[in-house]
């Protein structure tokens, strides 16, 4: 078979680039392993309940947002959303619950100030530092969508647009978040702010870049969004606008490596592990993330040193997550259907400090009825944890069982020290680890969300969808822009537009 184009992985970004490239009149083939499209979005259906494959925060569903310019091309139409306001509540160890992302900014203010009386004016400061920054940065994504790859010129041109606040992210293009923590801010409220970064960014404001952190830390003011039906219903759209435009979905059909290169290093296609060849004459795109992609697809002995020097130094991180029926009821209790729920930590702790001691609870909303029976909701609580220790030490399948039962009731320990307002309204359905997170989609180590957004992979540092192999790109969360489904459409569309510009 022989198309233009050959995107390896119907995760939302290579169906994303491949709806794309379909409607702007290009030949796509995708590839996916599974039998089903989504990858890490897809819907976990048990029990009678349809689980979200995240936490169900979308961002990007703006009338000028990633999803509106994307969908402006493809031949269906955008699933319909709600804004959720608050976005969320992150429950501090002391028990308060600060509401962020409030439709009004002058009402977050006086969230702030009430919460965080010790140093209220920093704190309200703080964001307002922030907000025009990531606004500036926002703006210049939109008028340049590549911008890890712009030229200097470029960024010049960009900079010279955004006049009023250009000295300012300059001067903080090197520097971590913690550069914005004034002094005056109380732990309470960095540890606000790290709960809040660890989910979205993979880091602390110790290590995380500044901008990003800016970008991050405000997108739930501009808002965050409920799917209706869950991002499934993202995933069939573009299912269906890839089919509508002429393209192809091979499902069961994974891709073994990329087909030998020319000469002139140009990928001829990929090699499924059925033994049959997909010729294509225009580009390749990898969905699988940046490890994957070249342990599996391009090859070690084929990936230059400096690629493989970079792959080790980068970092994932997993996600255990258990999958719960939650009484209508219990969840009027809780002060929100998202809460980011912080519980104290001892420093004698074995696993990570910071990290390890959050939880993300997430209810599907009360008004969508589609997944879960009257008078319950279908939860998924989001427990980050380190990936790598779900590989070692097992010798067999019930050393992963027995260390899956350690994790349910450490965590259902805390999230009851932590919602104690559920008492015995909440149910087990099913858990997953990131070993569960492999099988599902084959990402190494069963590593989730993107790597995290520490200077050495920030700005000019930044993984881009280029590779060494001149026809050959990455689309997904471990490239540029990084971690979430807005990030995974934003790097299909730099992909997208550097194989075919829009009709
Ligand atoms: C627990 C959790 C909570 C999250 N919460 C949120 C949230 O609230 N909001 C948000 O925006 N984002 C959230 N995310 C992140 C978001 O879901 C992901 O960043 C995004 O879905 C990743 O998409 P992707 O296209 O980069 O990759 P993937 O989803 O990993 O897709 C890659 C695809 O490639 C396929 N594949 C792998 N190997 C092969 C092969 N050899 N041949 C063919 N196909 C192959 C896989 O089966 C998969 O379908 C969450 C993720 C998780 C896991």
């Amino acid at each position: 078979m022989t198309c233009e184009v050959v995107v390896v992985g119907a995760g939302l970004g290579g169906l994303t680039v491949a709806a794309l490239l379909a409607a702007r009149g290009v030949s796509v083939c995708v590839l996916e392993r599974e039998s089903y499209a989504g990858g890490c979005a897809a819907p976990f259906d048990h029990s009678g309940f349809r689980f979200e494959g995240g936490a169900g925060l979308y961002a990007g569903w703006q009338p000028d947002g990633i999803h509106a310019r994307v969908f402006a091309e493809l031949p269906v139409p955008l699933p319909e959303v709600r804004r959720l306001a608050p976005a969320y509540v992150v429950r501090l160890p002391d028990g308060t619950d600060v509401r962020v992302g409030l439709a009004d900014v002058a009402e977050f203010e006086m969230e702030l100030r009430h919460h965080f009386p010790e140093c209220a004016a920093a704190a309200v400061a703080f964001y307002r530092e922030i907000g025009p920054i990531a606004e500036a940065l926002r703006r210049s994504a939109r008028r340049f969508p590549a911008l890890a790859t712009a030229s200097k010129l470029q960024r010049l041109r960009l900079s010279a647009m955004e006049a009023r606040t250009a000295s300012r992210v300059l001067a903080l293009e090197d520097k971590t978040a913690a550069a914005l923590l004034s002094p005056g801010l109380s732990p309470r409220f960095h540890r606000f702010i790290d709960a809040q970064l660890h989910l979205f960014a993979g880091r602390p404001a110790a290590e995380c870049a500044a901008l990003y952190a800016a970008i991050a830390l405000t997108e739930p003011q501009r808002g965050l969004y409920a799917i209706s039906g869950g991002a499934v219903s993202l995933i069939d759209a573009l299912t269906r606008s890839i089919i509508n435009s002429g393209g192809t979905i091979r499902f069961d059909a994974p891709a073994l490596r990329l087909a030998d290169d020319d000469a002139g290093g140009r990928i001829a296609g990929v090699d499924l592990l059925s033994g049959e060849r997909l010729t294509a004459t225009r580009a390749i795109v990898s969905n699988l993330t940046i490890w994957d992609t070249y342990g599996k697809l391009v090859g070690l002995n084929r990936t230059p040193a400096a690629v493989r020097a970079r792959l080790k130094s980068l970092r994932g991180r997993g996600a255990y997550v258990l999958y719960l029926a939650l009484d209508e009821a219990a969840a009027r209790r809780l002060p929100a259907d998202q809460v980011l729920a912080v519980h104290d930590w001892q420093e004698n702790q074995t696993d990570d400090p910071v990290a390890g001691a959050q939880l993300m609870f997430s209810a599907t909303p009360a008004w969508d009825q589609s997944r879960a029976a009257v008078g319950q909701r279908a939860v998924t609580v989001s427990c980050l944890t380190d990936a790598e220790q779900w590989f070692s030490f097992h010798e067999d399948e019930s050393e992963h069982e027995a260390q899956d039962q350690l994790a349910l009731e450490k965590y259902w320990g805390r999230l009851h020290a932590t919602l104690p307002e559920l008492g015995a309204g909440v149910e087990v359905i099913e858990t997953a680890t990131p070993r569960t997170f492999y099988e599902r989609t084959r990402r190494k180590l069963g590593m989730i969300g993107g790597v995290g957004q520490s200077l050495d992979v920030f700005g000019t540092n930044a993984v881009t969808h280029r590779t060494p192999l001149p026809n050959f790109y990455m689309v997904g969360d471990t490239v540029f822009p990084g971690n979430g489904v807005a990030a995974v459409t934003h790097s299909a569309l730099i992909v997208a537009d550097e194989i075919a510009s829009p009709r």
